[in-house]
C-alpha cells in the first residue's frame, strides 16, 4: 500500500507514543490526551485551544484524502459528543467520504452523519481511528487499543463496550472494516485485559 490517500489501509510505522491520560476537568469537559512523552496530566487554556485550532487550520490546510469533499475543519482537539478530544495533533475534519469515518497520517475524517451517532459509538470511533495513527493499519489491534484506551480514561464501562458491540455488530453497513461477532469478542477481551 503506497498509496498516499490510503485512509483505514493506512501502513504508519508506529512511533513511540506513549498515553497521556487527562481526567482533569476542563470547563466540564475532559481529554482523549496523546503524548509522545509520558503520560501526565495537562491543562489547556480554552482560549489558546481556539487560536491554535485557527492557526493550525490556516496552516495544514486541506487533507489529500483521495476524492473526499472537506466540509470543515475541526481541528487538533475537535469536540465529539460534548467532549473535547485529542489525538496527538492529528487534525479532524468533517468530510463527505464514503465510510463513517477514516484515518490518514495526522488526520482524522468524519462524515456528517457520524455526529448523529450515540456518544459512546462516536468516542469509540473516533479512538478507533486515532489508533490507526499510532499502531498502523491493523484493525484489531486498532479496536483494542481504543477499547482500552477509552477504559483506562473512564469513557467505556462494561456497559459502553456492550453498546459499541451492539453498534459493530449487526452493522449499519458503512463501516466497512466492521465487525462481526469476532471483532466484538476480541473488543470484549481486550477490555478485559490490563
Ligand atoms: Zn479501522
Amino acid at each position: 500500500m503506497t498509496n498516499s490517500s490510503y485512509g483505514i489501509n493506512a501502513a504508519l510505522s508506529p512511533p513511540n507514543y506513549n498515553l497521556s491520560s487527562n481526567t482533569g476537568d476542563l470547563g466540564g469537559l475532559e481529554v482523549f490526551c496523546l503524548n509522545k512523552e509520558f503520560p501526565t496530566l495537562r491543562e489547556i487554556s480554552m482560549r489558546a485551544l481556539k487560536s491554535s485550532m485557527l492557526a493550525l487550520g490556516l496552516m495544514f490546510g486541506f487533507p489529500h484524502a483521495g476524492q473526499s469533499q472537506i466540509i470543515n475543519i475541526l481541528g487538533p482537539t475537535p469536540i465529539i459528543a460534548g467532549v473535547r478530544l485529542q489525538c496527538n495533533g492529528a487534525i479532524s475534519y468533517v468530510a463527505n467520504i464514503s465510510d463513517i469515518a477514516m484515518a490518514t497520517p495526522g488526520q482524522l475524517l468524519f462524515r456528517p452523519d457520524f455526529f448523529f451517532l450515540p456518544p459512546t459509538i462516536q468516542w469509540f470511533i473516533y479512538t478507533h481511528e486515532c489508533a490507526h495513527q499510532v499502531v498502523g493499519s491493523n484493525e484489531n489491534a486498532a479496536d483494542c487499543w481504543a477499547i482500552k484506551l477509552g477504559r483506562n480514561q473512564g469513557f467505556f464501562s462494561l456497559q459502553a463496550l456492550n453498546q459499541i458491540c451492539g453498534y459493530t455488530f449487526p452493522s449499519p453497513g458503512d463501516w466497512t472494516h466492521l465487525p462481526g461477532p469476532a471483532r466484538c469478542a476480541q473488543m470484549a477481551m481486550c477490555y478485559r485485559t490490563p
